[in-house]
Formats: structure tokens, C-alpha cells, sequence
């Protein structure tokens, strides 16, 4: 029997409980809309940062890209997030709760108080400011970004001049990002410091719509590659009336959180607007010199962006599972074994075995370079649901007919099967079970 149960509150639980996350500074109260990622999520967020990696190379030429958090002003007026990267926000008047006017109805009561007495809705920007240095003044104010594209536009020339690069290629970047949401909520989904993955194609532009849509179909197929339910992703394109300031198209990947569907990632068609934004702020020319046409031009830019927290919200969700095996009840994270975050776990039955698995695992960890856990400590049985919790695929268990037949039983996650494989073939079955490259 197997059901989905999930839910946010479970997930949340779980998180902590087996260190994948923890809300950031919680001895002191908790900072709200912050979390700290303990040794199973930094592992499962790898293998999210490499995984998209690896996709994105696929489109064509990829150079990397880490900027810096902290910009200037002039970046963010340039870019057009000092007057446009804001949302409407409101207060009720009797309890002073806060809401983003554009997640309640202002005509029934607050939600919080049942008193319907509203504050003008005002417009609250998202960035976060901060000052560089011990002066005062316009001059050393710097905001910390809440994306991390505008670093890549400003450095467009500097990239292109000292990489052997030609258009079309794309500049990919995996950084923090920071945004001072009004309502951070729903766990991970919307905190005020998350971690962007994004990528900014650059091409002609009567090549840009043909790459919009390649991007859409090459995004969509990595969710497909790290296990996402099919039914649970969908393409959403935007209206005309919801695009951002400097789209002229824009695809969401949505998913189908335990809260609804929702955006987990968004492809946008930003024309050539930032790098002419940036070209007229700062008195530099980013267009590119085309051989062909012995003219300049502005390149045109094909976004994608997704946030790693998301993700892994959505990968925790997906992978969620309680079934019941042999009367017991079990939650099981039936995460694709590319982004569990142990691949294998090494169980000695009783203490007798421990030194023979030990030195099994030791042994695979030096071969395979793969992330393993040894395990000794309580019942067979809760060891294999210790690791069920946390997505592990493989369990191998040494045990008293070990030493004679010199084979070990391996365990399925998903079917619970056991099946008895010599030891000298375990490295070479979990290469074929984890699909690795050898
Ligand atoms: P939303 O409408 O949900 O606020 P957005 O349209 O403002 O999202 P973008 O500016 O397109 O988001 O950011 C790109 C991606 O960065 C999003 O698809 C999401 O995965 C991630 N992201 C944005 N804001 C947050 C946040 N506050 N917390 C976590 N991830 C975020």
C-alpha cells in the first residue's frame, strides 16, 4: 500500500529532523523567511547545482559566471529594480498585520483580526539596502542583488573581450540572491535569501524566438531528467499584461507544490533591454561588432531562472511518499537516485560484522567517489528506514553467511527486494542501479 501524503508540515519536519534544513538562527527565535541547510540538503542541493549544469551545457557554448551580491545604485536604476522591483503592500489597521495586497481581497475582513479597516496599499521595493564604508550619503549606498542576471549584463563586455566567445553563447551563474519579501511563506518557496540558478543567452535577434522556445523544451526535459512527475509540470505563458517590464515573452515551468501550482522556474525573452539600459547608464557601448554586417548591435538575451530552494522544495515534494512494509508504517523519499543525496548505505547486521562492511565501504567510497553512509547502530530494520527517509537507494547488509559465501544483500529503496550479489560486484552493480559515469 503507498500513498502521497504530503503535505508542507510534514515536509518541514522532516527536513529538520534529518538535518536537510533548519530555520536559520532558531536558537535565538528563528529569522523569518531565512533557513540554514544542514549536511543532507547542502548534498541534495549539489547535486541540483551540477545536474542543471550539466543540462544547460547541452544548448550550445556556455562560459560560468560568479559576480558579486553587493551593487551600486546606478546598476538597479539602470536596470530598471529601483522603480519597478516592488509589490503592493497593505497593513491592517487594528492588529497591524501586513499582507502583499495582491494575496487578499480588501473587501472581506484580515484574515488575522476579522476587523476590515485597510491602510492605503503602498508600493514596498523588495531590495535590500545597505551602505559600503563608514560615510554617509548617496555615494556609498550599495544594494544587495535580488538577481543575480544584472552582474552578468554588466560584465557583458569584459566576458565577450577576454573569452574566446562568439554569438550565440550563454553565461551561466549559480549565486545568492536576496529579496525583502513582505510575506515570505510556504517553507522554502518564498524566503528573503535564496540561491538563483540562472543562464542569459545571447543571440541575434532573429534567432531569439526560435531560441526561447529551444530553452523552453531543453528546461523542461531537465525536470523530466531529475525525476519531477510529468503531471505535475506545466508550461504557463505569460499574458501580455502580466510580463515584467523588459519581457517580450515569457514561459513559466510551473509545479504542482502540496499548496498548488506555482512557479518554479521562469523563461523570459528579455529583448536587448538591460545591455541598452546598461550602455546608456554607464556611457559604455555593450553592443557587438557583426563581421557580417560591419555594424554594432545590441545582442538579444533568452533568460532562464530558478531557484535552488524551490526546486529542492519541489523535488521533496515529488519524492514524498508513506507506504506501509511488512505491518510497519515508512516515509520514503523516492528521490531519482541522481539527486539523493546518499547513494548507498553500508549496514553490518550485528557489531560481529562491522569491520569486514567497513572496509566494504570504505572500499566503494575510493572506487565509485560516491557519497555513502556506515551504519551500525540499532535494529536492521530502523537502520533501512533511517535510510528510506533520506532517499537512499541502496542499503548493503553484511551478514553471517557473508563471510563464507562472500556476498552481501542489497536492498531497493522503492521495491524493498533483496537480492545476494557477491562483494567483489557491488561496485559495478551500483554503477549500473545509479547509472554513474565510469
Ligand atoms: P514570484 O512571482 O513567485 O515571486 P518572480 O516572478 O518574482 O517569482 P523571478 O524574478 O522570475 O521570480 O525569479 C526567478 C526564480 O527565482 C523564480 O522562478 C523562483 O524559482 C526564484 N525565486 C524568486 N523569488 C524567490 C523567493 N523569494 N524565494 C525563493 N525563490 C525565489
Amino acid at each position: 500500500m503507498s500513498s502521497t501524503a504530503v503535505t508542507l508540515d510534514k515536509l518541514v519536519a522532516l527536513c529538520k529532523r534529518r538535518g536537510f534544513v533548519y530555520q536559520s538562527a532558531e536558537i535565538y527565535g528563528g529569522l523569518n523567511g531565512v533557513y540554514d541547510f544542514g549536511p543532507l540538503g547542502v548534498l541534495l542541493k549539489e547535486n541540483i547545482r551540477s545536474t542543471w549544469l550539466d543540462s544547460v551545457n547541452k544548448f550550445g557554448e556556455i562560459v560560468l559566471f560568479d559576480g558579486a551580491i553587493l551593487g551600486p545604485e546606478e546598476v538597479w536604476q539602470a536596470s530598471g529594480h529601483i522603480s519597478n522591483f516592488s509589490d503592493p503592500m497593505v497593513d491592517c489597521m487594528q492588529c497591524k498585520h501586513r499582507y502583499r495586497a495582491d494575496d487578499i481581497d480588501l473587501n472581506k475582513a484580515c484574515p488575522h483580526c476579522g476587523n476590515k479597516q485597510w491602510t492605503e496599499v503602498r508600493q514596498f521595493n523588495l531590495m535590500f539596502k545597505t551602505q559600503l564604508g563608514a560615510a554617509s550619503g548617496a555615494s556609498s549606498d550599495a544594494y544587495l542583488r535580488p538577481e543575480t542576471a544584472q552582474s552578468i549584463f554588466i560584465n557583458f563586455k569584459n566576458i565577450i573581450s577576454t573569452n574566446r566567445v562568439k554569438i550565440p553563447f550563454g553565461v551561466a551563474q549559480i549565486g545568492k540572491a536576496f529579496r525583502n519579501e513582505i510575506t515570505p511563506k510556504q517553507f522554502l518557496f518564498r524566503v528573503r535569501e535564496f540561491e538563483q540558478m540562472e543562464i542569459e543567452w545571447f543571440c541575434k535577434d532573429a534567432e531569439s524566438l526560435k531560441a526561447f522556445e529551444d530553452w523552453c523544451t531543453l528546461r523542461r526535459s531537465y525536470y523530466d531528467t531529475i525525476g519531477l512527475s510529468a503531471d505535475k509540470i506545466r508550461m504557463r505563458q505569460h499574458a501580455k499584461d502580466e510580463l515584467s517590464h523588459y519581457s517580450r515573452q515569457t514561459t513559466d515551468v510551473e509545479y504542482e507544490f502540496p499548496f498548488g501550482w506555482k512557479e518554479l522556474e521562469g523563461i523570459a525573452h528579455r529583448g536587448n533591454y538591460d545591455l541598452t539600459q546598461h550602455s546608456k547608464s554607464s556611457g559604455k557601448d555593450l553592443g557587438v561588432f557583426d563581421e557580417e554586417t560591419k555594424s554594432t548591435y545590441m545582442p538579444t538575451v533568452v533568460e532562464c531562472s530558478v531557484g535552488i530552494g524551490r526546486l529542492f522544495l519541489a523535488l521533496l515534494a515529488d519524492a514524498y511518499c508513506e507506504d506501509v512494509v511488512e505491518n510497519e508504517p515508512r516515509t520514503v523519499l523516492k528521490l531519482n537516485p541522481l539527486m539523493a543525496p546518499i547513494k548507498a548505505a553500508f549496514l553490518p547486521l550485528t557489531k560481529k560484522q562491522q569491520e569486514p562492511m567497513e572496509k566494504l565501504y570504505r572500499d566503494i567510497k575510493k572506487t565509485l567517489g560516491i557519497t555513502a553512509q556506515f551504519d551500525e547502530s540499532g535494529s536492521i530494520g530502523k537502520r533501512y528506514r533511517r535510510q528510506d527517509e533520506i532517499g537512499t537507494p541502496l542499503c548493503f547488509t553484511y551478514d553471517y553467511d557473508s563471510e563464507n559465501d562472500h556476498c552481501v544483500t542489497v536492498r531497493n529503496r522503492d521495491t524493498t527486494q533483496q537480492e545476494r550479489i557477491n562483494i567483489d560486484a557491488v561496485a559495478e552493480y551500483i554503477r549500473k542501479a545509479l547509472r554513474l559515469r565510469t
